[in-house]
Order: C-alpha cells, then structure tokens, then sequence
C-alpha cells in the first residue's frame, strides 16, 4: 500500500471505486449512493447490473493496467464484488488508491489451494484436503482421504463449477483431467445437517460488526433459500460467529467477508469458504437489519464507524434464476399483490439464461419457517418449482 494514502475516514462526495459490475457491486453502489458517495464501477462487461447504477463506468479488462491506474487515481477507495479479479490488478491500484479489502485478502480467498493453507496455518476448522497437481496426486489424495472426495479446481470454480465428486479410487485420475490438468484442492466429503454463513465487517481500525449465522440451501449447486435465524443451538450459532471474526482477524480484513461453513452431523463447524465482499446470503440483511451487508462494506471500506447488524426479525431469501423466465416475463405484480411481506429485487440484467441470476425476493414474518414459506410460495407462483419449494407445501 502506498504510505501516504490517507487513513481518516473517507466522506461523503468522496468516490468509492468497486470491481466488478454484478448484482453485488449493484446493491453495493445503491448503498454508497444513498450516503452521498459519487461511484465508479470497473467492469468488462457492456451494461453490468452495477453500471446502471453508478456514476461512471470504466468498461475495460481488469488486465489493462493504463485504464486499471487511471481508475484507481480518480477513486477515494476501491474495493470489489467478486474474488475473481486478478490480485495484480488490485496490487497496481493500491499504488494509486486504498484498496479495501487488500490484495493479500484478495490473493487467498481466490485460491482454494491457498485458503485451505491459510486455515490451517491459524488453526481454523476445515474438511480434511490435499492438493493435487497431477492425477497421480489425485488418485494418492483419493487413497488417503477415503471416498467420497469432492476436487475442485483451486481456481475460478463457483457455483459447483470447477468440481468433481469421486467415488471410486479409479476416477480420481479422470477426474483430475476433466477438470482441466490444473492445481486442485481434493477435499473429504462432509456429511453435513446444514450450511451456514456468517458475515463480518472490520474497519481498518479493527471494529467488528457480524451477522449470522444464516441457514443456506442449495439447489443444483448455487445457492437457493437463505434464512434467518439459522434454526441451530445458541453455542453453534456463537461458535459460528466467533470462528468468523476470527478469520476476519487473521486475515486482517478491511471491508466485509463471509465466512460459508458446514454444521456436520456431528456438530462441528468446518469453514468450506472465504468471500472478501457481500455474499448471496447476505442479501437478505437489507430487509433484516437496519444496516445491510452493503452499508456496512460502504462504511468499513470508508473507515466509519459500523452499524449493528441485529436481526430486527425473521426473514428469508429466494434466488429468482433465468429459468423462471422461460414462459416470458414472469407476473410481478401477482406475486407482490398477493402477500405484503415480500419484497422484489431485480438486477437489471437483459437476457435470462438458465442458471443465471436475475433478482431475488426476501419475506419477513414471524418465524424463519414462515418466512420461507411466504418465499417459496411467492416464487411457486412465478412459475418455477425448485426442489426446496417441493419439498415445502405449507
Ligand atoms: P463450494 O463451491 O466449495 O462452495 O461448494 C458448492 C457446494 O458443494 C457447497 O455449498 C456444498 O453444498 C457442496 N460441497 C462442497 N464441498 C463439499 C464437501 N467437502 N462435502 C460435501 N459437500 C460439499
């Protein structure tokens, strides 16, 4: 980091600069707007969600390093939305600006290989792994491990892309291949009750602010219902929230991470995942807190003090995907006349493929039972049947 940036608290009028130009770096410009923040959006991308929301948009490579410097020269800060941005290019724009999270956070959370590394270097609880750079590695990893192993590419995997279950010893190698002869972390399967995550924001002072745990549910790998409270014991949940802050410690994070984790079903907690930036299942923090994931990145990255993300009462989230537009534009207003407690969140985005995520809908109610179930229904009748929703006829 260049020394003579400053280090006070950046105010309104300043300009916040995000990396990435999703739904994520949408919401969070929407928040930096509302507190009198200019923002700038760096994307590729014609017309990303974010840019339709931002005062500027840089639509250049995250390798170009002219337009990446000229970015980064006109940004009180920078920080970004998705781990997937070259840690060199915010090593070359913390030349030019502070950069919250860091390049160092960034350089970890992007490489499953080097996160693992990390874990376990402090100490932190995660499913048993081994590296593989060969298939000979996998096929060894495989034989050590015992099946089901689980290989994910340590890099640009998401949304269960990048993976591979193993459940015979003689696939390891085939395995290892299909995901492209590339490093892969080769991780025992976790026979889990739940997935949660946890959200902690930490200024560059060192204060804290968390929220969760939050239940996640999957379905076909990306994530489908979030719910709070998670339904778990009050010494999970704090143990939840504790490991989290300390990986928000150790990884001396300035901006927002989401710690993703299993409850097995022995009630350990393992840490499957590390997000230096606001999370899918965070989104519902808009309509469950007074200050949602996105205030707080805007106010950690801009060193002001945080708000307390209490929950001010039980809410749940559904991902609205592409598919749901297959029959044409689904019924908005339908759905929205049809229960009051629901709210819609549209991205903006122009063509709906299958998979892709195009808005979700949070609920509040009196219970997080209800609260997912005012969601699913709501979606049931947009049109699209997920497996949580069939599961779920109340
Ligand atoms: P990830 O990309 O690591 O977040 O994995 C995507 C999803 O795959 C997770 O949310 C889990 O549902 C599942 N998964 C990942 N790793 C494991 C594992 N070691 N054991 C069982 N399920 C896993």
């Amino acid at each position: 980091m260049n020394s003579d940036l400053p280090t006070g608290p950046i105010l309104s009028g300043a300009t916040l600069g995000v990396f990435g130009g999703g739904q994520l770096g949408r919401m969070f410009a929407m928040a930096a707007t509302q507190m009198g923040y200019r923002t700038m959006v760096f994307a590729p991308e014609a017309d990303p969600p974010a840019a339709q929301v931002a005062s500027l948009h840089v639509r250049a490579d995250y390798r170009n390093d002219d337009a990446v410097r000229h970015f980064a020269a006109q940004c009180d800060a920078v920080t970004l939305e998705f781990e997937n941005v070259p840690a060199e290019t915010l090593e070359l724009a913390a030349r030019h600006t502070l950069t919250r999270p860091g390049p160092k956070v960034l350089a970890v959370a992007q490489d499953r290989l080097r996160e693992r590394a990390f874990l376990d270097r402090h100490d932190l609880p995660c499913a048993a792994h081994r590296p593989a750079y060969s298939a000979a590695d996998a096929v060894e990893a495989v034989n050590r491990l015992g099946i089901p192993v689980v290989l994910k590419t340590a890099r640009l995997g998401y949304d269960g892309r990048g993976q591979r279950r193993v459940d015979l010893v003689e696939q390891a190698g085939d395995a290892w291949r299909a995901l492209g002869e590339q490093p892969v972390l080769c991780e025992g399967w976790v026979h889990y009750q739940c997935e949660l995550s946890v959200l902690v924001a930490r200024s560059p002072d060192g204060e804290m602010q968390t929220f969760g745990p939050i239940r996640n549910e999957h379905a076909n790998h990306i994530l489908d219902v979030s719910s709070v409270p998670a339904g778990v014991s009050t010494p999970v949940a704090r143990h939840a929230v504790e490991l989290a802050r300390r990986v928000a410690t150790a990884i001396e994070l300035e901006g927002l991470i989401c710690v993703e984790m299993f409850l097995t079903e022995e009630g350990n907690l393992l840490i499957n995942e590390l997000a230096p930036r606001p999370h899918n299942s965070g989104h519902l923090t808009i309509e469950a807190c007074l200050v949602s994931q996105f205030e707080q990145q805007v106010r950690a990255v801009c060193n002001l003090p945080l708000g307390e993300m209490t929950l001010r009462g039980p809410t749940a989230m559904v991902n609205l995907l592409g598919d749901l537009w297959n029959g044409g534009e689904p019924d908005w207003a339908a759905v929205l006349g049809s229960d009051d407690r629901l709210r819609l969140h549209l991205y903006g985005k122009q063509s709906a493929r299958p998979g892709r995520k195009m808005g979700h809908m949070t609920a509040v109610a009196t219970s997080a039972d209800k609260a997912r179930s005012a969601a699913l229904r709501a979606r049931r009748r947009l049109g699209r049947q997920s497996l949580a929703a069939m599961a779920d006829d109340s």
